[in-house]
């Protein structure tokens, strides 16, 4: 199927042939034709799959009309839970857009009021909104929403994760019942059943399969770690890796980015945080400096990674693993990227078992155990051998099997240059009994 076959306007045909997309992508071609058609639409679809333009290229559709109605509000608004997925639906919408010209912006948490203000002195045609910054319009009396028709919930289940759920119902009571309604999101479950229940008139569905293809030329390791401690050791000895050229470190809380960063540091490496916490000009200033190279480790949250855009990320590093599946395929999908090879390495404790179990299944398959000399976990995070989940064990004599295992090579032979070169400065030996290797790697040497 080709674009002019989806029944697009001319003026975005060009557009989207000016991007270079010869053909449109599954999610593209199941919906366009729905949303044209004046179809509600729930679509499962994980972001790469051209989900963006899935809704776009329709709306941009839908304003080569005039309006009916008078007013200043917009016709189409797309609600998205971070500003970085915001600010790439905007720039997808203006370059789609470019032959048609919406009067289009953004009302995002963390910017100026005076701009958005501005922005909503005249009519306009696409609104890109994080959900508590457009409620605050609304309270203010700053926009009405009585022209919109259509409303596009982009990644609607990170919006309830994050706690957007009372706005979004404000938002809805404020809209046109006749509007349409698209939402995006990665999964079906629970809430987000209930709110497309609520907010939507017999919808479409579009269950596209999650792949997990594109992550091919990702090598995923995982390290088995007893305490917040240990994690920290690890890390520190990870990233001396020379092959560590770029990294993004992923925590659980704000809290924990700021205190990695200032640790890692204090220790001497180039590193920074991206949270949520911090203003948005603080956060492009990081993003910026990391792509110009002068952070080397960024320790990020996920809502501060969704839409990040950075190129050359050598490694991600998983320092907590994700509550959610989906979340553990974007982190990764951060590095390995336009063709090249990238490593993530998760940490897990005994706590995080249940959230690497639901990653497991999701991929659909076990991530591969390693383990560090000197740097052991004391505990195991896997069902007892013999039963299924097993990990995979060494030959006798820890003979490895895994990939950067020496077949033959004795552990002891391979343990003690590797423990003194690798070992963080100053740290004391971990005298406790040692499990029987998993899969062994020798790492390569560190930084000086
Ligand atoms: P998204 O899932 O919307 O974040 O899009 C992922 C990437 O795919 C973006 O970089 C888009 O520019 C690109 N893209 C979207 N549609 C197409 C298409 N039909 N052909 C080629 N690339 C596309």
């Amino acid at each position: 199927m080709t674009f002019a076959e989806l029944g697009l306007h001319p003026a975005i045909l060009s557009a989207v042939t000016a991007c270079g997309y010869t053909v449109p992508t599954p999610i593209q071609e199941q919906s366009i034709p729905l949303v044209l058609a004046g179809n509600d639409l729930i679509a499962t679809a994980q972001t790469g799959t051209g989900k963006t333009a899935a809704f776009v290229l329709p709306a941009l559709q839908l304003l080569t009309e005039k309006s009916v109605l008078t007013g200043k509000g917009p016709r189409v608004l797309v609600l998205a839970p971070t500003r970085e997925l915001a600010g790439q639906v905007m720039e997808s919408a203006r370059n789609y857009g470019r032959g048609i010209r919406p009067r289009c912006g953004s009302l995002l948490g963390g910017m100026p009021y005076r701009e958005q203000l501005r922005l909503l002195s005249a009519p306009v045609d696409i609104i890109v909104a994080t959900p508590g910054r457009l409620v605050d319009h609304i309270e203010r009396g700053s926009i009405r929403l009585d022209r919109l028709e259509m409303l596009v919930l982009d990644e609607a289940d990170r919006m309830l994760d994050m706690g957007f759920s009372e706005d979004i119902n404000k938002i809805i009571s404020r809209a046109p019942v006749d509007r349409q309604t698209l939402m995006f999101t990665a999964t079906m479950e629970g809430d987000v059943a209930r709110l497309a229940e609520k907010m939507m008139r017999d919808p479409q569905r579009i269950q596209l399969a999650v792949s997990t293809s594109s992550h091919d030329l990702i090598e995923q390791r995982l390290h088995v770690t007893d305490n917040l401690n240990h994690k920290k050791e690890l890390l520190d000895h990870l990233v001396r890796d020379v092959e560590v050229t770029r990294a993004i470190i992923f925590s659980a809380t704000k809290r924990d980015a700021d205190e990695l960063s200032r640790e890692l540091s204090k220790n001497g490496f180039p590193a920074a945080a991206l949270h949520g916490d911090m203003t948005q000009m603080a956060r492009n200033k990081t993003i910026d400096r990391m792509r110009r190279g002068g952070i080397r480790l960024l320790v990020a949250t996920d809502v501060a990674a969704r839409g990040l855009d950075v190129n050359g990320v050598s490694h991600v590093i998983n320092f907590d693993l994700p509550r959610f599946a989906e979340d553990y395929v974007h982190r990764i999908g951060r590095t390995g990227r336009a063709g090249a090879n990238g490593i993530a390495i998760s940490f897990a404790s005994a706590g995080e078992r249940n959230y690497l179990e639901r990653i497991e299944r999701f991929i659909g398959k076990k991530l591969p155990e390693l383990q560090i000399e000197g740097l052991e976990p004391k505990t195991s995070i896997r069902k007892p051998v013999g039963r299924s989940g097993a990990p995979r064990r060494s030959g006798p004599g820890g003979a490895p099997s895994g990939r950067f295992g020496k077949p033959g090579a004795s552990r002891d032979a391979q343990a003690k240059p590797w423990a003194k070169a690798t070992k963080p400065a100053g740290s004391a030996p971990r005298s406790t009994p040692r499990h029987e290797p998993v899969i062994e790697y020798r790492s390569r040497r560190p930084q000086a």
